[in-house]
């Protein structure tokens, strides 16, 4: 079969790639490998899909720590607002959030991938349920894809096969190897926006406990802090998950660290102090094991008494000043040991991939092999949480799509 573009990969990036460059009049063929489109898309946001973030460029560069002046240009020709503009022409209604992350009015991340198909179908794209295995390259240009359905001939490929964490929606990390055969050089991968596993038996005991309005710092082994934030964590079996956490994962440059959470971040020591002195003084004849349930949840409660150093049967209003003050510490800096991350199958992302200095960032082409080029999470490009990675995809996928032709005609 011959055809003007292949795109392989109908993930966010493939999708708005293959639709880009149909409706400027190429013949395009997008190949999946699942029998379904956009299987990500569909577990994205806990099922409500964060398709971006509603802030301006310069915001959206802050909150990308790696290669972020590589993406300057696409997300200045398809930025957050052209987003939101795309997917409400297409017939999705959408609505802002808490820290402008934007989803879908239903609330159904299915929804998001049904504009998408619909999309393709209006463009004319041609989908192939297909596996690519190779690309092919001759002359150091790009002349089509092997599958296991056989062969396909293409002036262009779009190579947005995702990355290598949760495997089972089809990223399955192809596109690295296929990139790498034809010399392309790939950073290492690993998971980013992943939970974190900690030796500490407590987290286990808290496990399902979720803390909100808490303050998470991120120390490195030689103390240094790499991140810290307000927001919402989890304690689980293996140790610590939910926002604050995968956000900080993106910052460990290391395997191991500590987790310091400011129980109380609304409280300065003096507050702290006598927010402890009033309720000691209304449960001055209890243990102190039992003193702290007005402060937080009952297995939190037991759990800071237990680490506290003081002893259980303490009676309350023989605690000493001592023994307050380093009840306080542990208060503000709660320590959770970090002995690694989850494995990368359970990331939201993969860090590492095509290396940008390899690509033209204005067109998403590759430096290497004219007619190639690249879009979405297999770029060495990553993001924090909050609508920014899916809106990568777009970014990457709109300019890959827009600039076929014109970048090769030059
Ligand atoms: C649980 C979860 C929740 C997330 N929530 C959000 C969120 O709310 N907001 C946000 O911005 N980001 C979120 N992300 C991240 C976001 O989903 C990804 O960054 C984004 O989907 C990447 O898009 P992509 O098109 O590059 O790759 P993918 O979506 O991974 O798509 C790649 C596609 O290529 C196909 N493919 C792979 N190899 C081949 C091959 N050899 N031949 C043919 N097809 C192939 C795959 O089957 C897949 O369909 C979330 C991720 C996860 C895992």
């Amino acid at each position: 079969m011959r055809t003007n573009v292949i795109v392989i990969g109908a993930g966010a990036a493939g999708m708005m790639a293959a639709g880009t460059a149909a409706e400027r009049g190429y013949s395009t063929v997008l190949l999946e490998k699942n029998d379904k489109l956009g299987k990500k898309i569909n577990i994205t946001g806990k099922g409500r899909c964060n398709l971006t973030n509603d802030c301006t460029p310069e915001e959206f560069l802050k909150n990308v720590p790696t290669n972020p002046k590589f993406l300057f240009s696409a997300i200045n020709s398809f930025s957050p607002e052209d987003t939101m503009r795309f997917f409400e022409q297409h017939g999705l209604p959408l609505k802002t959030e808490r820290g402008n992350r934007v989803f879908p009015v239903s609330d159904n991340a299915f929804h998001v991938t049904d504009t998408l198909r619909a999309y393709l179908m209006k463009t004319g794209v041609k989908i192939v349920n297909a596996t690519a295995k190779h690309i092919l390259v001759e002359d150091g240009r790009v002349t089509g894809v092997e599958t296991d359905q056989g062969r396909f001939d293409a002036d262009s490929v779009i190579l947005a096969t995702g990355g290598a964490s949760y495997p089972t929606t089809g990223s399955t990390g192809d596109g690295y190897r296929m990139a790498e055969e034809i010399g392309h050089s790939i950073k290492p991968i690993q998971a980013s926006l992943v939970p974190l596993e900690s030796p500490d038996a407590f987290c286990e005991r808290l496990m399902g406990l979720s803390l909100r309005n808490v303050t998470v710092t991120l120390r490195n082994k030689k103390g240094k802090a790499e991140y810290t934030e307000l927001g919402e964590m989890l304690f689980t079996h293996f140790g610590l998950s939910g926002p604050l956490i995968l956000s900080a994962s993106s910052h460990m440059r290391e395997q191991e660290g500590t987790v310091y959470i400011d129980l109380k971040p609304g409280l300065d020591d003096a507050k702290l102090e006598k927010r402890i002195l009033s309720d000691f003084e209304k449960y001055k004849n209890r243990e102190f094991r039992n003193a702290l349930y007005d402060l937080f949840p009952t297995r939190l409660a037991e759990t800071v008494a237990a680490l506290s150093g003081i002893p259980g049967n303490t009676q309350v209003n023989s605690v000493t000043r001592e023994q307050r003050q380093a009840l306080k510490t542990l208060i503000k800096a709660f320590p959770v040991r970090i002995s690694g991350r989850r494995p990368i199958a359970e990331a939201i992302i993969t860090s590492g991939g095509v290396a940008t200095k390899e690509i033209d960032p204005h067109t998403m082409q590759s430096k290497l092999i004219s007619g190639l080029y690249f879009a979405g999470e297999i770029i060495d490009v990553d993001a924090y949480t909050g609508g920014f990675n899916l809106q990568i995809a777009w970014s990457t996928g709109r300019t890959a799509g827009y600039s076929i032709g014109r970048s090769e005609e030059k």
